[in-house]
């Protein structure tokens, strides 16, 4: 299994060498971002498993970063506070933060507070040969690489996944992606489903999903 992979935003250079120092000894894979829209951009793009965020930016708040994000995501952060800072931590947990520490921040607590969110957020990540789907997330990846899903495709992976390598009739699976108030449309499904597999086979995903001629789909998994 690949390291887990945190992101850390903060502008101060000093302080965002030593965290990217500590936490890869610790094991992590880190990158980091020095502002909100490189923050956000990043965690779009590289998916990471958890943020690490500071709240005083040169382009903005950190509260911008978790705002956005929480739209639509759980991805846990965890807020690093500056001393002075005057956000109470209501307000932080009330915006979506998971944790928060004050710098100056025992490394040791910053470790057992990344590994209490991770194990958490982790859970619920469902894997297949190379491929990875979190619920929480809403996101597969294929061989570490995001693959960019519209709302409809993903819920049609969650919906297959639900019973993996077993049939789902075009039937079920309609109802169960667009609800069982919407007139089945086969043509429809059959679109998405379509381009679910363009995008699972640009990221090297070839036959994930099958398709059962006159029936419905199936999705494959290998365990590994
Ligand atoms: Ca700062």
């Amino acid at each position: 299994m690949t390291a887990p992979h945190l992101l850390v935003i903060e502008d101060d250079p000093d302080i965002a060498h030593l965290l990217q120092l500590d936490l890869q000894d610790a094991g992590y894979r880190v990158s980091h971002a020095s502002g909100v829209m490189s923050g956000l951009i990043q965690i779009r793009e590289d998916a990471p498993d958890l943020v690490l965020l500071d709240l005083g930016l040169p382009d903005g708040k950190g509260h911008d970063v978790l705002t956005r994000v929480r739209q639509h995501s759980d991805l846990p952060i965890i807020i690093l506070t500056a001393q002075g800072d005057l956000t109470s931590k209501v307000e932080l947990l009330g915006l979506g933060a998971d944790d928060y520490l004050s710098k100056p921040f025992n490394h040791v607590e910053l470790l057992a507070r990344i590994a209490v969110q991770l194990k958490r957020f982790t859970s619920d990540v469902v894997r297949f040969g190379a491929s990875e789907v979190s619920a929480v997330q809403r996101l597969v990846k294929y061989a570490g690489k995001v693959v960019p899903l519209s709302f409809l495709e993903f819920q049609i992976v969650q919906a297959l996944l639900d019973k993996p390598g077993q049939l789902h009739s075009k039937e079920t699976l309609f109802a169960e992606v667009w609800g069982e108030h919407i007139r089945r449309n086969d043509n429809l499904l059959a679109v998405h489903v379509a381009n679910l597999r363009i995008k699972l086979r640009d990221a090297g995903g070839y036959g994930v999903i099958r398709t059962v001629r006159g029936f419905g789909y199936v999705i494959q998994v290998q365990r590994d």
